[in-house]
C-alpha cells in the first residue's frame, strides 16, 4: 500500500530525512520509533505532503501513485490520514463542523454525494461513544481550550470518523494519561482492518503495549537503522537509545 523508496528530504539547505526505505502492507501496523530530532515528525510531514519540506531524492508511493505532485489535501482525499504531534486550534469551528466539512470534502473529492445530515448525526454518535467523548465537547471550538489529552482524543475521532486508508498516528501518545492512551488505543484497535494500514510514531514503548505493532524501524538522524518485529520496541525500552546512537 505504502511505498516509501530512498527519500531524502530537507529544510532549506538542511537534510533531515537521508535515504529511508519502508514497505507498509494493507492490514499492517507498524511503529516507528528514535531519539528525538531524528525526523519522525518530518517524515510524517512529507508523507503527508508537507509543503516546506523539499523532497530532494526518492519518493513515496500509495498504491503505487508516485505522490510527489499531490497537495497535501488531496493526498487526504486519497486516504492518507496525518494526526499531528502538536494539534492546530481553530477559534470558531466546531467539532461537528469540521467533521462534517472534512468527510463531505473527502467525499466530494471522490465523486460521492455529501452524506445525509441524519446518517452524519449518527455516525458522529457512534465514533463519539467509541471514543468515549462527551457530547458537549462536539459543540466547543476545534481544540481552543482543549487538554493536551482531549486534542489527542479528537484527533483519533477525526480518523474515526474519516476512516483513512493509512493513518500516521505522530506521538498520539505523548501527554495522554493511562486512561486516555487506553481509550485511543481502543479507537485505533477497532478502526483496524484488512484494507488499511497504521503508523505510529513513538518515542516511547508504552503505546505500543496497547497498539500492538506487526514492525518496528528505529530512525535515527535521518534513517531507518534497526528494523525488526514488536520485541525491538521492547529491547528499546530496556536499553535506551544510546547503543543505537553509539552504533551509528
Ligand atoms: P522528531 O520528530 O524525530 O523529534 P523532527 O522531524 O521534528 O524529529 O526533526 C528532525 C530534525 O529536523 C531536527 O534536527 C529538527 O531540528 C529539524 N527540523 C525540523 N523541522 C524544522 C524546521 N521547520 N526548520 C529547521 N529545522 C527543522
Ligand atoms: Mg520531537
Ligand atoms: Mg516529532
Amino acid at each position: 500500500m505504502l511505498s516509501i523508496q530512498n527519500l531524502h528530504a530537507s529544510i532549506g539547505d538542511k537534510e533531515i530525512l537521508k535515504g529511508i526505505n519502508i514497505e507498509v502492507k494493507a492490514g499492517e501496523v507498524h511503529a516507528i520509533m528514535g531519539p528525538n530530532g531524528s525526523g519522525k515528525s518530518t517524515l510524517s510531514a512529507v508523507i503527508a505532503g508537507n509543503e516546506n519540506y523539499e523532497v530532494t531524492d526518492g519518493a513515496v508511493f500509495l498504491d503505487g501513485e508516485d505522490l510527489a505532485d499531490l497537495a497535501p489535501e488531496e493526498r487526504a482525499h486519497k486516504g492518507v490520514f496525518l494526526s499531528f504531534q502538536y494539534p492546530v486550534e481553530i477559534p470558531g469551528v466546531s467539532v461537528t463542523n469540521f467533521m462534517k466539512t472534512a468527510i463531505n470534502e473527502t467525499r466530494k473529492a471522490n465523486g460521492q454525494a455529501e452524506m445525509p445530515a441524519n446518517e452524519m448525526l449518527k455516525v458522529i454518535r457512534e465514533k463519539s461513544e467509541l471514543l468515549e467523548i462527551d457530547r458537549k465537547f462536539l459543540s466547543r471550538s476545534l481544540n481552543e481550550g482543549f487538554s493536551g489529552g482531549e486534542k489527542k482524543r479528537n484527533e483519533i475521532f477525526q480518523m474515526a470518523m474519516l476512516e483513512p486508508k493509512l493513518a500516521i498516528l505522530d506521538e498520539t501518545d505523548s501527554g495522554l494519561d493511562i486512561d486516555a492512551l487506553r481509550i485511543v488505543a481502543n479507537g485505533v484497535n477497532k478502526l483496524k482492518s484488512e484494507k488499511n494500514a497504521i503508523i505510529v510514531i513513538t518515542h516511547y514503548q508504552r503505546l505500543l503495549d496497547y497498539i500492538v505493532p506487526d514492525f518496528v524501524h528505529v530512525l535515527y538522524n535521518g534513517k531507518i537503522v534497526k528494523s525488526g518485529g514488536k520485541e525491538l520496541a521492547y529491547e528499546l525500552e530496556e536499553k535506551g537509545y544510546d547503543w543505537i546512537k553509539a552504533e551509528n
